[in-house]
């Protein structure tokens, strides 16, 4: 771990993107570590690095679902409140079931990421699987169930300034990063091979 304020460490340059993520290419430079900043030993740099991937995975999940709990709100509300019809927008009943949609969708995200959570917490050991499976499911859901809000607000959901615009930015780059989408399906493809093959033919 290297301390923000270490000496040699510098921000080479703030790198601006579709959300608000703090996003920048950093150097080091004669840069001090103390020894007691080590995380592992010499030479598992790498190892160390994946194995945390189990606990960031499903941190970008939980992120994700996050967004995806607040769009849905801002749905419901939006459908109660706007009048369409001689009634709420709520009453349509292809509304009703966009919402079903969404709701599924959230709450298939947040079991993947309480069961990532809970195989590295409580069961202990690797969670490489679950992690990526929270990973995927919770980031694309998400980026599904905003966008459904999004076109629930109709024009009012392009505009800057509305949440649900601001959420449609903000989902975006949690496919990415942390290992792209298509990364997460060979994490879990390789995972079900390799786990066929230690069970024997
Ligand atoms: C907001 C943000 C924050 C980030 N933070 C960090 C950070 O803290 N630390 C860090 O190290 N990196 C960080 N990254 C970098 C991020 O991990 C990479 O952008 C990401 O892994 C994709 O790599 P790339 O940009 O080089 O794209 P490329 O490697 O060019 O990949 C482009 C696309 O190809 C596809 N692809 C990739 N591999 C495969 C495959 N095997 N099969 C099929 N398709 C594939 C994916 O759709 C991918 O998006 C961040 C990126 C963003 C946007």
């Amino acid at each position: 771990v290297v301390d923000a304020d270490a000496s040699g460490l510098s921000v080479e340059e703030r790198i601006a993107a579709i959300a608000p993520h703090p996003f920048a290419t950093i150097g080091f430079r004669d840069c001090f570590v103390p020894a007691g900043n080590m995380l592992g030993r010499p030479g598992e740099g790498f190892k160390v690095a994946m194995s945390t991937l189990d606990i960031f995975r499903p941190s970008v999940g939980a992120a994700a679902l996050g967004l995806g709990r607040r769009a849905l709100a801002e749905a419901i509300g939006r459908v109660r409140e706007r009048q369409m019809f001689g009634g709420p927008m709520a009453q349509l009943q292809t509304v009703q079931t966009k919402l079903a949609d969404m709701a599924l969708e959230v709450d298939a995200s947040a079991l993947l990421v309480y069961r990532a959570a809970w195989v590295r917490d409580v069961r202990g050991g690797r969670a490489t699987r679950e992690a990526a499976m929270a990973k995927l499911q919770a980031t694309e859901a998400a980026n599904r169930v905003i966008d459904a809000a999004v076109q629930v607000f109709g024009g009012l959901g392009v505009r800057r300034g509305t949440v649900v615009e601001a959420l449609y930015r903000e989902i975006r780059p949690m496919r990415i990063y942390e290992g792209a989408s298509e990364v997460q399906r060979l994490v879990i493809g390789r995972d079900l091979l390799r786990a066929s093959a230690e069970a024997g033919p």
